[in-house]
């Protein structure tokens, strides 16, 4: 597959084109003159087949109903009562994409592949053929996707947030440092618009998200791991990785702005994310053009940034700090981690960690939304959350009011909603007891983590809150009340911490790349039991069978052993989860591990041993071996809805299309 967006239009329209263009063979002349009829049967249905990131960039900016406008005439005979093709169809159409694809070359700021157009035979037929060649135009104009060369002394840390994402370096004084986007900001709003001529990051998007929320993308993290986006885009269903890395790209750009070319970075995530969505995490810092470093869990980056800010990282060699147990109470928008370390100089070992992959600010918001639409439906017996544009203006009266009620203790949100309007207020009571139960989960969670790292709360020296909802009063009384003793510590920004904590983290990779070694060392641990589908013999049900526990400290092995069911079987298959339940489909499926190719006439019962290891980041891989046997044969690890490696190409090309605005 051809690597260059207007390329993959012209190859992929012109072989769509050659398989519809002879339907309307045949039917009357009429629908040539009858624009909406020529739209229903041929235009559209051809649009919807091409290749989705084609379709991303939109009708207009690939000039698609001006390439119709031309093969309309030149391509039909519509002299007669009935369509016939013209003889030299397939050249007429060859010669409208060339036109039409140096017009979107040129709109796209790419060298155009002009070149290497491929003249059709004359005949319908002929058109099939040309239509199947690709060119090998790949030249490295403005728009190549060959990654720029970015300074290799410098490494950024990315927070890529649920609803607010930031970027950070470590400065020429050795201070970690978030950078300003473009409207000035340190975090940006992790929104993405898709509008006709390209997408728009943050703020501008996160307003526009009131207006024309079909268009918007927000809270795509809550997705990363599925193969799609919650709802359609503009009318297409987009990978989440595809959304994550247009924001990537503008943090990117961000720092580049100030430092240059830049590619290495850390990316970080929440720490109960699974396999699947690191896997996607990674997936999407690649096509962001990032050369991922690493990824490392939030909270362990807040501990980072914690022991940063005490000064482990200035102290000369011999200094040895008391070690400290500290508990990250991690409150973001959408995910919520709690995490047990061991703090010891530069030694960051993480003890046990739990957390909820759905639960942040804006569960908070959707209570003060039912809170006010209830309100609302009482007075005026309609309820706004069914109109779509009215629910996203009550979802930003209801976040605002929960930041004024972290300020006061009383507050008004204005609903307006089929023309009809509501003044409520609120209480920081109202909206405490709405909440209640969602921080009872935190607090259970926080139960549940020091349980599993067999502690108690007099062990715990500091309680430290990351992310903007633990601005909330609620929380601090909650973890007061918790741990009598333990002290709750706001010094950390709650906002900025993670960033800054990927920020050192990448220092110290570089350097450490440099030096060789380090004194710096951190030891994760698995957020989810792994295991694998097996057979429960008593009742032959299916079981999800553990292989490493969670909070096992990272990297870390295991082989089982599995025994041929068949004299000369040739292949296994593994379904590999993620998840503490025994019942398979109550966990997460990471993917299957196929053993194919096996040798010739192995005997029944021979044995196959497939390791799967941790990486310290949480990544997985798995390998076999057979035992007593060195035939050669071959092991896949087929994930569940990943991105396929060969559509990446395309899809880092049309990210870096989308962004390259942002550089503007
Ligand atoms: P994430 O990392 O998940 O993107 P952040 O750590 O940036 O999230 O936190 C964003 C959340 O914090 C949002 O839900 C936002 O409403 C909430 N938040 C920010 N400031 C306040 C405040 N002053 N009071 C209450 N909530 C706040
Ligand atoms: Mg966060």
């Amino acid at each position: 597959m051809s690597s260059r967006i207007p390329e993959l239009y012209r190859d992929a329209g012109k072989a769509i084109l050659a398989k519809a263009l002879p339907k309307l063979v045949g039917q009357p002349s009429a629908i040539l003159s009858d624009r909406k009829r020529f739209d229903d049967l041929l235009v559209s249905p051809v649009w919807a087949e091409l290749p989705l990131p084609c379709r991303l960039l939109g009708r207009k900016r690939l000039g698609w109903d001006l390439l119709f406008d031309q093969i309309r005439v030149a391509v039909y005979d519509g002299s007669g009562p009935t369509i016939k093709m013209r003889a030299d169809a397939a050249a007429r159409v060859t010669e409208a994409f060339r036109a039409t694809v140096l017009e979107v070359a040129a709109r796209l700021n790419v060298a155009a592949p002009a070149s290497s157009i491929v003249a059709g035979s004359g005949s319908a037929a002929g058109l099939k053929a040309a239509a199947g060649k690709t060119s090998a135009g790949k030249s490295a104009g403005p728009g190549s996707s060959a990654k720029p060369a970015g300074n290799p002394d410098v490494a950024i840390g990315i927070d890529l947030g649920t609803t607010f994402s930031a970027v950070a370096w470590i400065d020429a004084d050795g201070r970690p440092v978030a950078f300003e986007n473009s409207t000035g900001d340190l975090i940006t709003p992790s929104v993405v618009y898709f509008e006709d001529e390209g997408t728009i990051v943050g703020k501008e998007a996160a307003r526009v998200a009131l207006v024309e929320p079909d268009r918007v993308a927000e809270c795509a993290k809550r997705d990363m791991g599925k193969k799609h986006y919650r709802k359609p885009l503009n009318g297409e269903m987009v990978p989440p990785e595809v959304i994550s890395s247009i924001i990537l790209r503008s943090l990117k750009a961000d720092a580049e702005r100030r430092l240059g070319p830049v590619t290495q970075a850390v990316i970080t995530g929440p720490a109960y994310f699974d396999e699947p969505r690191r896997q996607a995490t990674i997936n999407a810092g690649k096509l962001a053009g990032l050369d991922v470093l690493d990824i490392i869990n939030e909270p362990t980056a807040a501990a980072i940034s914690y022991g940063y800010q005490k000064g482990f990282f200035h102290r000369e060699t011999g200094a040895v700090d008391k070690p400290m147990k500290v508990l990250v109470y991690d409150l973001g928008g959408g995910t919520f981690d709690v995490t047990i370390l061991s703090i010891e100089g530069q030694n960051f070992t993480v003890v046990a960690t739990d957390g909820d992959v759905t639960l942040g600010g804006k569960d908070w918001d959707q209570q003060l939304v039912d809170f006010a639409a209830e309100k609302f439906q009482a007075e005026h017996g309609e309820d706004p959350r069914k109109t779509p544009t009215s629910l996203q203006d009550l979802f930003a009266a209801a976040e605002q009011a929960k930041r004024a009620l972290t300020e006061r203790t009383r507050t008004t949100m204005i609903v307006t909603h089929a023309g009809k309007r509501s003044k409520i207020d609120v209480t920081r009571q109202d909206f405490e007891d709405a909440t209640a139960a969602l921080l009872l989960r935190t607090r259970h969670t926080c139960k549940e983590v020091l349980r599993a790292s067999n502690l108690q709360w007099s062990n715990i020296d500091r309680i430290v809150l990351v992310g903007g909802s633990t601005r909330m009063p609620q929380v601090a009384a909650m973890l007061e009340e918790l741990s009598p003793g333990s002290q709750v510590d706001r010094s950390l920004s709650p906002d900025l911490a993670v960033a800054h904590g990927a920020a050192i983290y990448a220092d110290v990779i570089l350097k450490r790349k440099k030096a060789g070694s380090s004194k710096f060392k951190l030891i994760d641990v698995n957020s989810h039991s792994l295991g694998i589908v097996g057979i429960e013999p008593s009742t032959m049900q299916k079981i999800n069978h553990v292989l490493i526990p969670k909070n096992t400290h990272l990297p870390h092995r295991v082989t089982q052993g599995f025994k041929l069911a068949k004299a000369g079987q040739k292949g296994v298959r593994i379904e590999v989860l993620e998840g503490e339940s025994r019942q398979p489909k109550s966990c997460t499926a990471v993917g299957t591990a196929i053993v194919s190719d096996l040798p010739e006439n192995l005997p029944l019962g021979t044995s196959i041993d497939i390791t799967y290891e941790y990486e310290p980041n949480g990544r997985l891989h798995v390998a076999a071996k057979l035992r007593d046997h060195n035939g050669v044969f071959r092991i896949t690890f087929e994930r569940e809805n990943s991105l396929k490696e060969d559509d990446f190409g395309v899809w880092s090309e049309y990210v870096a299309h989308e962004s390259r605005r942002m550089l503007e």
